[in-house]
């Protein structure tokens, strides 16, 4: 069958594989559509996180269940269920988690096997929004991780998980959402989807700004901008370091809060938000361009406006 793998050196190769074989525990799925991921361009661009040579990338899909043709969504992280993160309902953080695409076998390929716990059933939703159910369940983690004030947030970046956030909090009733993004394409599809204020950087006070990108400047820009007392909630991650002033944490009791994936129920949840979502910054291609348009995006010359990629694989 035909897969996208890391091909070593940061570069994707378009080719042949083996197909996932039943094993006891998993089912196997026919994969239909599948989004690419800042996960699965950082591991290709930068190496983190790494990835074998080999690997089929991509974690982000909806497909068939070949069991029973139940079109299914997969939560990509599996975990070991004792661990001490495991134990106290964290099993997102689990000390031996495995990712699909990361660590397995992932979905930009013509059939992935996933453990039948990690399944669920996704008939409620077209496969755009269904490949999206992983996007938005971290954007919800990290909008539960927050103080989820009833207005005045920010959110720095219009990429996917910035958008996905921006679905959040509109699901949920938040007013005056400011979005920050360095291009107008990425501005106006962010005021096109709901945003009540966009800009290049936020430059006000807000209760909790969230960083979607997780550069350097984002990140000192998500502390510098957030209410006294107000939450700093990390998200992106897309530099290794972050450099804050500590004047403003210490003194102004500001809280820097990392947010990382999401839990089993609220990958669960995330399938009812994204009846709703708005899908017009997502584009789709055929699986048979998946190696130009990922290198395209690794090397930072893809179009802006098409904040999100998906592939369509099966039909
Ligand atoms: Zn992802
Ligand atoms: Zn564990």
């Amino acid at each position: 069958m035909k897969a996208l793998v890391y091909a070593g050196d940061r570069a994707v190769r378009w080719t042949d594989v083996s197909a996932p074989q039943t094993s006891d525990g998993e089912d196997i799925v026919t994969v239909l559509a599948a989004g690419i991921c800042g996960t699965d361009l950082g591991a290709v661009r930068n190496g983190r996180p790494p990835i074998p040579v080999g690997m089929t990338i991509g974690h982000e899909f909806v497909g068939r269940r070949e069991r029973d043709g139940a079109l299914v969504v997969a939560n990509p992280i599996l975990s070991c269920g004792e661990c001490r993160a495991c134990c106290e309902g964290h099993p997102h953080l689990c000390e031996k988690r495995q990712v699909l695409g990361v660590h397995r076998p992932g979905a930009f390929a013509e059939r992935v096997s996933v453990p039948k716990r990690n399944l669920s059933e996704a008939n409620n939703l077209d496969l755009t929004r269904a490949a999206m159910v992983e996007p938005i369940a971290t954007a919800l983690h990290a909008w539960r991780l927050s103080p989820m004030p009833s207005e005045n947030v920010a959110i720095l970046g219009a990429g996917p998980i910035g958008m996905s956030l921006l679905h959040v909090l509109k699901a949920n009733g938040i007013g005056n959402i400011t979005v920050t993004d360095i291009t107008p394409e990425r501005r106006m599809l962010a005021l096109a989807c709901g945003a009540d204020c966009v800009a290049e950087t936020a430059n006000a006070t807000y209760e909790v700004v969230f960083d979607t990108v997780g550069a350097v400047a984002t990140r000192r820009n998500a502390v510098e901008n957030v209410r006294v007392g107000g939450t700093a909630v990390l998200v992106g991650l897309h530099a290794p370091e972050f450099a804050v002033a500590g004047g403003p944490v210490v003194a102004g009791e500001r809280t820097i809060r990392g947010s990382f994936a999401y839990t089993p129920d609220e990958f669960r949840e995330s399938i009812d938000l994204a009846v709703s979502l708005d899908t017009r910054w997502i584009a789709k291609f055929p699986f048979e361009q998946c190696a130009r348009i990922f290198s395209e995006l690794v090397a930072g010359d893809a179009d802006p406006g098409r904040i999100k990629i998906h592939f369509a694989i099966a039909n």
